[in-house]
C-alpha cells in the first residue's frame, strides 16, 4: 500500500529557502504535493512556481499583484485561487487541507502565519527565526497546546536537533547535555580591519563566503546578528539556558553545530553548506530522503578551523545575548530595531556600523523586562521599536 502524499504549504516560496524547498519537493513528487505557495512581490516567479507545482492557492502581498497573477494564471489555463494579505497567509498556513508548513517568510511579517500553523497543529518547519525570537514562549506554548510538531530548518538548529537524544529534544541540559555549540562562519568581514568596517557596501556585506541566502539574513551574517538571533532561537527551541549556548566561529561551515555532553562526548552534524539538507531532514522526519546535495568530501576540505567570536568586531552578537538575558519583550525589540536598521543599510541610508548603533540605542530607549503575555503586546513593542529606530536613522 502506498502512503498518502504529504501536503505542504510553502510560505515565502520565492525566497532562498522557498526555492530550495521546492527543489527538494520536486525530487519526491510521489511523496509530497503542494497546497499553497506565497510570495510578497515576485509575481513572475510565483507564476512559474504555480505552473510547475499546481497549488490550490497562491497568496501575494497586494490586491494589484493578486490581479496580475490571477490574469496570468487564467491565461495559462491554471485554476489556482489567488488571495492576498496577512489574513490569507494565516488561512493557507492553518488550512485543514495541508499537513505541513514551511515557514520561510523573512522577518516579523512571518510571525502571524507561522503562529497560525502552530495553532492549527501542523508540522511547522521553521526557517523564519525572527518569528520565534519575537514571540518566544508564546510560540512554544502554541506548539505544545495545539499538538503541533516544530522542526528547525535553520542549519545550526537542525544540526543540534539531529545531535540530541531522540527522547530529549527539549531541556537536554537536564539529560546529560552540558552545552550546545552553535557554529558561525564569521561572515565576509571576519578578518577585515575593524576600523574599515564602516565603509563596507551592501554588495560586500551580502557576499557571504559560504552560503547563498536572502539579503537580510546575509547582512545579519556579516554583523553576526544572525548568530545572536540564533542563540535566542536555540534557547526557545530547546529550552536551554543562554549560559549553555556557546558560539564558535568555524569559517569552513562544514560542521553545522555540535552538542557537548557531560561525559566529554561532543556530537556534531556535518555536511556541505546547502539548506536542502535541513529541509529534506525536516520534510522526511523521522525518516530520511535524498536532498540533491553533493556528498561531503572531507579529504578535499582538508582543514577545519575554529575560533572564539570577538564582541568588539561583532557587537550585535553581544546585544543579542544581553537581550535574551533581559528577557520579556527585549528580544522582540532587538529584532525590530535590527530589521529597520538592516533595511536602511541595504537602501544605503546608513553605514554598516550604524546598524549596531541603532540597535543598541533602541534597546536603551525601549527596553522592557516585563513578560510578554500576548502576541498583541509583542507586536506593540515591535512597533514602538520600529518607530524609535526610524527616528534614529532620520537624525
Ligand atoms: P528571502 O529574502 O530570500 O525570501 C523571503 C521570502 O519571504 C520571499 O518569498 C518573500 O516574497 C517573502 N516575504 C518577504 N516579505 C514578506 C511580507 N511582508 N509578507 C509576505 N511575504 C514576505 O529570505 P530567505 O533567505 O529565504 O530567508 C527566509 C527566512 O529563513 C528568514 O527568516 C531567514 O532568517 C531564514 N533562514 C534562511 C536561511 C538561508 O539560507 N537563506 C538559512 C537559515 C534561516
Ligand atoms: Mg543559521
Amino acid at each position: 500500500m502506498t502512503a498518502r502524499r504529504q501536503v505542504i504549504t510553502v510560505l515565502g516560496s520565492t525566497g532562498s529557502i522557498g526555492v530550495s524547498t521546492l527543489d527538494v519537493l520536486s525530487r519526491h513528487p510521489d511523496q509530497y504535493s503542494v497546497y499553497a505557495l506565497t510570495a510578497n512581490r515576485h509575481v513572475d516567479q510565483l507564476l512559474e512556481q504555480c505552473e510547475k507545482f499546481q497549488p490550490e492557492v497562491a497568496v501575494v502581498g497586494t490586491p494589484e499583484s493578486a490581479l496580475l497573477l490571477q490574469k496570468s494564471l487564467r491565461s495559462k489555463g491554471l485554476k489556482t485561487e489567488v488571495l492576498y494579505g496577512e489574513k490569507a497567509l494565516c488561512q493557507v498556513a492553518a488550512s485543514e487541507k495541508c499537513d505541513a508548513v514551511m515557514a520561510a517568510i523573512v522577518g516579523a511579517a512571518g510571525l502571524a502565519p507561522a503562529l497560525a500553523a502552530a495553532r492549527a497543529g501542523k508540522k511547522v518547519m521553521l526557517a523564519n527565526k525572527e518569528a520565534l525570537v519575537m514571540s518566544g514562549q508564546l510560540f512554544i506554548d502554541a506548539v505544545i497546546n495545539h499538538d503541533a510538531t516544530l522542526l528547525p530548518i535553520d542549519s545550526e538548529h537542525n544540526a543540534i536537533f539531529q545531535c540530541l537524544p531522540f527522547s530529549h529534544k527539549r531541556f537536554p541540559h537536564q539529560h546529560g547535555v552540558s552545552k550546545v555549540l552553535l557554529t558561525a562562519s564569521g561572515g565576509p568581514f571576519l578578518h577585515r580591519p575593524v576600523d574599515t568596517l564602516d565603509s563596507v557596501t551592501p554588495e560586500q556585506a551580502i557576499a557571504h563566503p559560504k552560503w547563498v541566502m536572502g539579503r537580510k539574513i546575509s547582512v545579519d551574517s556579516a554583523t553576526m546578528m544572525n548568530k545572536g538571533l540564533e542563540v535566542i532561537e536555540a534557547h526557545w527551541l530547546f529550552g536551554i539556558p543562554a549560559s549553555q549556548i556557546e558560539v564558535v566561529i568555524h569559517p569552513q561551515s562544514v560542521i553545522h553545530s555540535m552538542v557537548s555532553y557531560i561525559d566529554g562526548s561532543v556530537i556534531a552534524q556535518l555536511g556541505n553548506p546547502d539548506m536542502r539538507i535541513p529541509i529534506a531532514h525536516a520534510l522526511a522526519y523521522p525518516d530520511r530522503m535524498t536532498s540533491g546535495v553533493t556528498p561531503l568530501d572531507l579529504t578535499r576540505i582538508g582543514t577545519l578551523q575554529f575560533e572564539s567570536p570577538d564582541f568588539v568586531r561583532f557587537p550585535c552578537l553581544k546585544l543579542a545575548y544581553e537581550a535574551l538575558e533581559t528577557g520579556g519583550a527585549t528580544p522582540a525589540i532587538l529584532n525590530a530595531a535590527n530589521e529597520v536598521a538592516v533595511q536602511a543599510f541595504l537602501d544605503e541610508r546608513i553605514s554598516f556600523r550604524r546598524i549596531d548603533y541603532v540597535v543598541a540605542n533602541v534597546l536603551d530607549k525601549v527596553m522592557t523586562e516585563s513578560a510578554v503575555t500576548t502576541i498583541d503586546s509583542v507586536l506593540m513593542h515591535d512597533r514602538a521599536a520600529r518607530t524609535v529606530a526610524t527616528d534614529l536613522i532620520l537624525q
